[in-house]
């Protein structure tokens, strides 16, 4: 991978901030967009645009190919069965309440949701409505103090009872890969739904869906290079052609009347109104330049980060790092003794250094960590050896000036 050749390819990140070079580091919060992303969707605006599946004219035959092109691109992608498998949401967030909706006429009381305290909050409080609705129990596999899953915690809950498992692959706090395909194969021994919150691990790991052999995987496309307003579902098709429709109006039904309505087959069933067609483009644009770069290439310049990353904060006095997961992505999260982070967040974007700070929507692992919040750097692989130190020499800086160190 040639780095200068992959920056040029996201101008945003050749600006200054605050009379510094830019050096983006939140790139879990959200992935900075490839000039291909833009103009595949500029492009779909000057020429195509029209709405899909209804189309009696030219503009709307080509609209409704590129669109279910672009589904196409994301099953091959994430390796899917068919391309009925894959629904457009609005994000992981929506897809996870897609599916908890499903559950809320079939749990009953004496039924277990079990997750995890790593999660994000869409990956929570989704299923904590859900079981306040039915009755069912809401069970947390525990995390280690390195940041990893208790296993012992989730044998110990896993069970008959349990009726969906429901785990994040990457932690966006701790950085922590899990070990999702056993745990997925467990809980389907047990009889489990199976779901996946991919949000955070596909950007860094890409995705086999069949590999994974889980229920449902859920992403965002603007994690991963691609727009905000866009993500997918994959779910099997078998269940849900069976699942609960989610909302419901134009696009997804088969027929209506007042005596009653029937529903489309997935993917349909669940994509009422007109779709995020030109986000749906840029997604798969972005899963395609991902491709084309090389997951092998992307993963060494990530590794290197990481590595770089390891060095600094092995010999950084006063520094504490949340999550020491033997498996990681490239994410830091950590408190500057004497140092509130969101100061630090302020005093590192007056040097042009974006990072973020605060609990990252999983405010049960800071309780896990009896911290309110965390500073937090997430790299991805257009970010630089080279930035990896202009933060870390920043921090020092702070650090010299604030507390005299
Ligand atoms: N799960 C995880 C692990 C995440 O990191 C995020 C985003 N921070 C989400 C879910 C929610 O994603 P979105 O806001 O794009 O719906």
């Amino acid at each position: 991978m040639n780095l200068e050749q992959v920056r040029a390819d996201f101008p945003i990140l050749e600006q200054e901030v605050n009379g510094k070079p830019l050096v983006y580091l939140d790139n879990a919060a959200s992935a900075q967009k490839p000039q291909a992303v833009m103009d595949a969707m500029t492009q779909y605006f000057r020429e195509t645009h029209s709405n899909v599946h209804r189309g009696a004219h030219s503009l709307g035959d080509r609209a409704t190919a590129l669109f279910e092109g672009a589904r196409e691109t994301v099953r091959s992608q994430i390796n899917a069965a068919s391309a009925n498998e894959i629904i457009w949401t609005r994000g992981t967030t929506e897809g996870i309440n897609l599916v908890a909706n499903g559950f809320y006429r079939s749990l009953k009381q004496g039924d277990e949701i079990l997750v995890s305290r790593m999660e994000h909050h869409a990956n929570i409080v989704p299923w904590q409505m859900l079981a306040e609705a039915t009755g069912a129990s809401l069970k947390v596999i525990e995390v280690t103090p390195e940041g990893e899953l208790d296993q012992q915690s989730f044998r110990d809950q896993l069970s008959e009872r349990t009726k969906v498992f429901a785990i994040t692959a990457v932690s966006n706090v701790l950085g922590t890969i899990n070990p999702t395909r056993e745990m997925v194969a467990a809980a389907k021994e047990a009889g489990a739904y199976t779901l996946v919150d991919g949000a955070q691990a596909i950007p860094h790991l890409g995705a086999d869906v069949q590999a994974l052999d889980c229920d449902f995987y859920v992403f965002s496309g603007h994690k991963l290079f691609g727009p905000t307003g866009i993500g997918v579902l994959y779910g099997r098709e078998d269940l849900l052609n069976e699942w609960p429709v989610y909302q419901t109006g134009g696009e997804m039904i088969h027929r209506v009347s007042f005596e009653g309505t029937s529903f489309q087959n997935s993917p349909y069933r669940f994509e009422a109104g007109t779709p995020a067609i030109a986000e749906a483009i840029g997604l798969a644009t972005a899963m395609r330049y991902l491709d084309d770069l090389g997951h092998d290439g992307l993963h060494e310049a990530e590794a290197a980060l990481d590595r770089r990353v390891d060095e600094w904060v092995a010999d950084f006095p006063g520094l504490t790092r949340y999550g020491q997961a033997q498996n990681k992505v490239p994410v830091l999260s950590f408190w500057l003794e004497g140092l509130h982070p969101s100061d630090l967040g302020t005093l590192l974007d007056q040097q042009g250094i974006a990072i973020r700070t605060g609990h990252h929507c999983c405010m049960p692992l800071m309780e896990h960590f009896g911290i309110a919040g965390t500073a937090r750097a997430s790299f991805a692989f257009y970010n630089t050896v080279e930035e990896v130190d202009t933060f870390f020499q920043g921090l020092q800086r702070i650090q010299r000036l604030f507390t005299g160190k």
